[in-house]
């Protein structure tokens, strides 16, 4: 070799060991040279940092000190093999100073000095967040987000699995009633906090093995592996009905939910898990169109879910157009003199193919589509026009109520269409009562405001199916209302045992101490209305008098009382 060649080879020479230098101490890798006893002989920079050890302590360790334990004897082969002269690359997880773990993908390249293996270059890359990102993508993809339960797709795929594991099961699809109100009245932030709270108190009611599970919005299913019993599936569904149904305290908001449930068994109902949730939701909304708080189980005569809820909300959309609905008038008697002193208007709707459905079954239904609207509005104005040819007719000016459901009662303009309506008919507003139910006292504070509007404009409000949800007293005291109905199951449950006599004495006491008045309603019997009238109650309604009329039944109805109106003798027809 002449002058001239080796004075090129030592530049080329000190050129690469320049590069490799930059390369060791820029690179954003760690590098650690692993002589063949597993001793670091060198390592840059970035290895200090990802390890926490400092150089001189990481020179001072071998690659075993800082693997974790599971993974020290996978290194040894990819160590031999790479003596061997291979390269290979693989994840791995190293321990830091502070024994934490860092997930590492390390590329581990055979070191050679004159053809003879000194050791291996373990180049390291931290992927750390790269894997505790895709944990918890994997976690999110099971769990849902806002309650910490499982989710949809993580539900699905448990069930398929115990579906081959067990002999029978049943699965439940909780839905809430109304919740959108909630939402609508006070804000996603504090449905959000509902959801929540409720979410909590049904997992605190379903053990292991059952599993609780979030589908989105406010439904829920639970799987019960075992469960084939019908009356521990009942027990267990009216547990939870009841836990939902406590009242809930939201960032100083007191309101109180309810909630449906459909019930599917396995094997009966279906074969697949998907298959078994659909049952259980169909027979949910099924549930929820005979009344709110309760739970069905499904049947197979069950139309599917949407077919069912467009086969409803399509005719009761129609029903208003082709007049189906009509208005049913029932007396409220005074108790004392026994004479007629009101009247609450009931609408009915005659289906052409199936007959009377009962309000209770349609007007959820029309709650939940909006429909309550249009056929709120409809009642009204009906009521309001027949009372006032009635009254023109010299019929006696007793008051008339109409029941304003949750949804009508937080529409925006809902004092302008009372006022509308009046002005339209001509009624005069002390003729005009409207009945509400304890769920206004949702978004309280706007409940105060619409009441005292409607006050204004002349018209008296009463409290409908007291009793039954759970509104703290309080509320009724600062409600502007001239009238608390005791809800019906009381009156039904007189002499029974189960403490009616209690509740319903306490009613009217409070009720008389506010100065405000007591209608019992569903009085069929004569010994309930003489325990009403001990009491002090008012007020009563029922079968007892008088079934629901229709318009021209009514006024029959009116005309042979004649003379037995409360204090209006002088007037009647
Ligand atoms: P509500 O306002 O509590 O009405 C009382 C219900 O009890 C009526 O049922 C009435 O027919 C029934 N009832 C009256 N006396 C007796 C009795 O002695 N024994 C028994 N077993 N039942 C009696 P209906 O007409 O089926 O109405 C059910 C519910 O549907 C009503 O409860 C009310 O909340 C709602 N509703 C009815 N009409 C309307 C309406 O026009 N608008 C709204 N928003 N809701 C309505
Ligand atoms: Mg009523
Ligand atoms: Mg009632």
């Amino acid at each position: 070799m002449d002058e001239m060649n080796l004075t090129e080879l030592k530049k080329k020479l000190h050129d690469s060991e320049q590069q490799y230098r930059s390369l060791f101490r820029y690179t954003t890798n760690a590098i650690f040279i692993i002589d063949r006893l597993g001793r670091f002989t060198e390592v840059n920079p970035v290895a200090s940092r990802l390890t926490g050890f400092n150089e001189t302590e990481l020179l001072s360790m071998g690659v075993y000190d800082v693997l974790g334990e599971s993974q020290r004897s996978i290194f040894a082969l990819f160590m031999k093999a790479a003596l061997n002269g291979e390269v290979s690359c693989f994840q791995t997880e190293l321990l830091n100073r502070r024994q934490e773990k860092v997930f590492a993908l390390m590329t581990i390249v055979p070191r050679q000095m004159d053809g003879s293996p000194q050791g291996v270059i373990g180049i390291v890359q931290d992927v750390t967040k790269h894997v505790q990102t895709k944990k918890k993508i994997k976690q999110m993809s099971k769990e849902d987000a806002l309650t910490g339960l499982p989710n949809r797709q993580y539900v699905a795929e448990q069930l398929e699995g115990l579906l081959r594991q067990q002999e029978q099961l049943a699965v439940m699809f909780i839905d809430l009633d109304r919740f959108k109100f909630v939402n609508d009245t006070l804000g996603h932030f504090l449905g959000d906090l509902a959801l929540k709270e409720l979410a909590a108190r049904l997992k605190a009611n379903l053990f292991a093995p059952n599993i609780l599970a979030r589908m989105g919005g406010d439904e829920f299913v639970a799987i019960l592996p075992g469960q084939a019993e019908k009356k521990d599936i009942v027990r267990i569904a009216r547990q939870l009905l009841r836990h939902i149904r406590q009242p809930l305290l939201i960032n100083g908001y007191e309101f109180t939910l309810t909630g449906s449930i459909g019930i599917s068994l396995f094997p009966e109902h279906g074969r697949s898990g998907e298959g078994l949730i659909k049952a259980a939701d169909v027979a949910m909304f099924r549930a929820k169109t005979k009344s709110s708080d309760s739970y069905q189980f499904y049947e197979s005569d069950m139309r599917s879910y949407f077919y069912e809820r467009f086969y409803v909300e399509n005719d009761l959309r129609r029903a208003l157009d082709k007049g189906e609905l009509s208005l049913y008038f029932q007396p409220k008697f005074d108790v004392n003199t026994r004479t007629i002193c009101g009247e609450e208007v009931l609408v009915r709707w005659k289906h052409p193919e199936e007959g009377f459905i009962s309000p209770e079954k349609f007007i959820t239904i029309a709650e939940e589509t909006g429909l309550i609207v249009p056929i709120g509005k409809w009642v009204l104005k009906e009521a309001c026009q027949q009372k006032k040819s009635w009254i023109d007719q010299g019929y006696p000016p007793i008051a008339m109520s109409v029941n304003l459901s949750l949804r009508q009662f937080l529409q925006k303009d809902i004092v302008d269409t009372v006022k509308e309506v009046l002005r339209e008919t001509q009624l005069p507003p002390h003729l005009l009562e409207v009945e509400i139910t304890e769920s206004v006292t949702i978004d309280f504070e706007r409940t105060l405001e619409v009441l005292h509007q409607l006050r204004a404009l002349g018209i008296n409000i009463s409290l409908d199916d007291f009793g039954t949800g759970y509104s703290s007293l309080q509320y009724v005291a600062q409600m502007p209302i001239h009238a608390l109905k005791i809800d019906q199951s009381f009156i039904r449950n007189l002499g029974k045992g189960k403490n009616s006599e209690a509740v319903i004495a306490m009613i009217i006491n409070l009720a008389h101490f506010l100065k405000i008045a007591v209608i019992a309603e569903g009085v069929e019997s004569e010994e309930q209305l003489a325990y009403l009238k001990e009491q002090g109650c008012d007020t009563v309604q029922g079968y007892l008098h008088s079934k629901p009329l229709s318009a021209s039944d009514y006024q029959t109805f009116l005309a042979d009382k004649g003379g037995h109106f409360s204090g209006q003798n002088d007037k009647n027809p």
